[in-house]
This record gives structure tokens, sequence and C-alpha cells, in this order.
């Protein structure tokens, strides 16, 4: 009897304690995901699946106002959580009810919502909200950039917090809706296929979907007056591109090269694989920054990438970013190299195709061209930090890097690792660890000293990328300037594709 009592009085203790102990679990979500090159960028307790951002902008005064609906997954109890967003929020709704929010930091919005959300529950988030983007700073920029009859908003590693508040960070891709109502007359451009299109009242909205799982920060908006081509590659997919039709004099070398897409694409899938995603393209629109950005199916390319004439190197190098880098994306910031040493790579290729100097000529160029006591080999490409992350270290020495391994390799496990890795990670995540336990498992052989050396050194290669003796024939220049042993720019001739190859990595970043 007495045992019983007590018995039951411990079970209404704990069915007591449940509820508050439970409660406590819920805990705010991370400001930051996780990554160390950018402590607050993205955010933790959750996974987004899909955004819906449908928006309305007037390019006369650069407004911009409208509605994003996020669906996300919990991954822990959440009593609050973050997105990333700079402009003005004026409701947020949770599963439908009113939430309430704040900002904190540069772009943190905090939500809590009206009822906790259980770990691993289906969450709809809808933010409404309104801004002038071009007059919104954080870290003393704005990604958004104005045109004469417009604005685009394309920046790595961050350009979303100007038009739609998202879970920033490349770990956490998703499918993507935009839908834009602008005055009739003008463009609008986004990611993927354009799926509508209709006036009304003055108005018209273009609705565009990419059905694949995108990076936040490759998701572009162009809006203003373009002049639209649209074909199909040769292997079926469907191509979009479009020019601001004030480029002037840099109009006609713009198309001349971005016009090459569809065969462009078609050249790398024999390096690749099959492409990625379900449309292939890019837009050149009348601003002043000089980079071009891989936007996911969407490249933007401005305008000064043609100022000499038609430039394929720096379309090859964009169009190669579709493989290494959209479907395949950096598990963390550090891993860069995996985006930016394959697209040099693949200008390498190309450079090799169209007879104006070979990948391993434009190896040896660089390892030649920069001395040993050079900044320049001071940059790990594999972790370069995050100030360096777009140094042309993280590039030029990226792509030697690449040119070491196929001579360690062999041509043969080189080309099968070139077009396998993409398939192994379709439309996930990677890490440079990654890729070597996978070139290591192609090639069967042990490439730990190989990555060391190129990859995770602070100095300059004792020896340059030279193919294996007897493999390659004569000496490399590389080698015989090695053995030089000074510490001086050795004799070699630039190969012909060197400017433009350097010229289309000079800034990715813009702005800060
Ligand atoms: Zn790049």
């Amino acid at each position: 009897m007495r045992k019983r009592l007590i018995v039951s009085a411990a079970s209404a203790m704990a069915l007591f304690l449940a509820v508050p102990a439970s409660a406590a679990d819920f805990q705010p979500g991370a400001p930051g995901i996780g990554d160390a090159y950018y402590p607050t960028y993205g955010n933790g307790g959750y996974h987004v699946s899909h955004y819906d951002i449908r928006l309305k902008y007037q390019p006369a005064t650069d407004e911009l106002e409208g509605t994003t609906t996020i669906l996300a997954t919990t991954s822990q109890d959440l009593s609050r959580f973050n997105l990333d967003f700079a402009l003005n929020v004026q409701e947020v709704r949770v599963n439908g009810r009113a939430a309430t929010f704040t900002t904190s930091g540069e772009q943190e919005l905090e939500i809590t919502p009206a009822r906790p959300l259980a770990k691993d529950s289906q969450v709809t988030v809808v933010v409404r909200y309104k801004g002038v983007p071009s007059t919104v700073k954080r870290y003393g920029f704005t990604a958004w950039q104005r045109t004469p009859d417009g604005a685009v908003a394309a920046g790595e590693p961050e350009a979303a917090w100007w038009w739609f508040p998202s879970n920033d960070h490349p770990s956490d891709k998703a499918t993507f809706d935009v839908s834009v109502q602008v005055p009739d007359g003008n463009e609008v451009i986004s990611n993927g296929l354009l799926v509508g299109k209709s006036s009304k009242a003055g108005w018209t909205r273009f609705s565009w979907r990419e059905n694949k799982p995108q990076a936040t920060y490759l998701a572009t908006l162009a809006v203003g007056k373009f002049d639209v081509t649209q074909d199909t590659t040769a292997s079926g997919i469907p191509v979009y591109n479009a020019y601001s039709r004030d480029l002037g004099e840099n109009g006609d070398a713009a198309r001349a090269s971005v016009e090459r897409t569809g065969e462009l694409v078609d050249w790398l899938s024999g390096y690749f694989g099959e492409y990625p995603f379900s449309s292939a393209g890019g837009y050149v629109p009348n601003v002043k920054a000089g980079y071009a950005l891989e936007n996911q199916t969407r490249v933007f390319y401005g305008p000064k990438q043609f100022a000499r004439g038609s430039n394929t190197s720096v379309v090859v190098h964009e169009l190669a970013h579709q493989w290494y880098g959209d479907s395949v994306s950096v598990a963390h910031w550090s891993d860069i190299w995996l985006n930016e040493g394959f697209a040099s790579y693949a200008q390498y290729l190309w450079s090799e195709h169209e007879g104006e100097g070979t990948a391993q000529e434009l190896a040896d160029y660089v390892y030649a061209s920069h001395p040993a006591g050079d900044k320049f080999w001071t940059v790990e490409p594999g972790d370069p930090g995050a100030d360096n992350q777009f140094d042309s270290a993280v590039y030029d020495r990226g792509a030697v890097a690449i040119q070491a391994l196929r001579n360690t390799v062999g041509d043969d496990a080189f080309f099968r690792i070139l077009k396998g890795w993409p398939t192994e990670h379709r439309y996930g995540n990677a890490s440079v660890k990654d890729f070597q336990a996978y070139a290591e498992k192609v090639s069967g052989q042990s490439l730990g000293d190989l990555f060391t050396t190129w990859l995770f050194t602070p100095s300059k290669p004792a020896v340059g990328p030279a193919p294996k003796a007897g493999a390659g024939g004569a000496a490399s220049l590389a080698a015989r300037s090695d053995a030089a042993g000074a510490d001086e720019p050795q004799a070699v001739v630039e190969p012909k594709s060197w400017q433009k190859i350097q010229e289309s990595h000079s800034v990715h970043a813009d702005g800060h």
C-alpha cells in the first residue's frame, strides 16, 4: 500500500515534470550555421527545402516589396530561430500564426513563433517586407546594383539579404520559385525556366522556377530593358540569354561570347558529365562591376569582360561552375578551391582546345612567374581564410594544383575523377577532404603529400607541376626554372590565353 503510493507519487511527479522539462529543451536556433569564415552566415536549427519569392519592383525608385514563403524542417526543438535579411520586415507568420520578430547584428532577423517548434517538424514561414535595397548597407556595402533602367542582385558570398530572407549559406540548398511584377516594358531575369509571364493594368509578372537545389548566393535577380535570345543546345537543354540594350560598344562582343553558351555547355559535358540543370544561359546588365558570377543556370557577366572583344574563356569558367560550385557546392566557404580551382582549370582545357597554350604550359607559367618570396605563395588554396577567399592564388595556384594532380595520377584516372566527382555529389555539398578521398579511390594512389604541398602549404612548392619523368618527354619549363634555384621570375613565354584567364577571375566579391 505504502509502496504503491510512493510509486504513483513518483509517476505523478514524472508526468508533472514532463511538460516544463520538455519546454525547457526548446532553445533558440544558433545565429550562424557554423562556418569558420563567416560565423553569422546561415543559421542553426532548421533546413530549408523551398523558397517562394513573390515581389513587386519599381525601377524608377528602386522600391522593392513582397512576400517570401519558406518551407523548412526543424533539426532541433526551437523556441525561436533566425533568418538572414537586411530589408524592413512588416510581418512574419509561422505555420499561419503571427510571430514576433526583431533584428540583431548586421543581417539577423530573429523570429519567435507563437508556439515553439518541435524537432523534425515541417514549418512554413511567411515574411512580408519592403525597402530600397540600394540604400541598405551591410558591412559597408550593398550587393544590389542599380543600372540606368533597373537593378541586379548578384554577389558572392552574400547577395540574398537585399531581396529575400534566407538561411544564407551554401550548405542549405533549396528549390526556388521567383515571381516578380515590374512595369510593362521591363524584363525580369532569374534562375531556371521562365514558367509564366502575364500583364495587367500596366504591370507584367514574370515567374521563374529553379527546380534543382540551389545555394542562396546563386539565386539572382535582374530587372531592366533587355534583349532576350532563346534557343536549345544540340543536346536539348533550353538556353535563355539576355543583354541590356545599353551596353554600347561592348554589346556585340558580349553576344559573340555568351551566345556560345549552348556550344560550351555541351563541350564541358564531355569533361564533367551530363549537365546537371534543366536550363542554361547568362545575362549582361549595364553595371559598372567588372566581374562575372556563376549564378545557377543564369550567369551574371559584367560588360567589362567584353571590353577587348569576345571572351569565351570567361564563359567557360562560369559554365564550369555549374558542375563545380553550383551542382556540387562547398560544404564550408573554406572549400572554395573546389569551385575556383576547377573553373580555372576548365579555362586551361579550353585554351588547349583553342591552341592558345596547353594546360601544362599555363601551369608552368604560373609556377615560374611567381618567385618563392612572392606573397602569392603564402595563400593556401585549400584553406585561404575569409580575407583571401577570392585571392588570385585560389584560382591560379588552385589550377596548377589540378595539373599536378593530373601529372601524378595520369590522364586516364584524372579525367575519370574530373567527370566522376560531379556525379558522386550531384546537387549536394562536399569538402576538399572529400575530393582528396575520391581522387585516392579512383586513382588507387595515396595523395596526402600532393594535397599538402599544393593546397595546404604557405610557400612555393620546391618542384613545379612537371610531368613524371618519361611521361611527357622533355623536362618542363617549371622543372628547369626550379633547378636554377633563383628567387626571381624566370623567363617563360606567356601563353596566348593567359590575359583572359587572369581577367576572368580578378574580382568575384564586389564592394568589400
Ligand atoms: Zn569562378
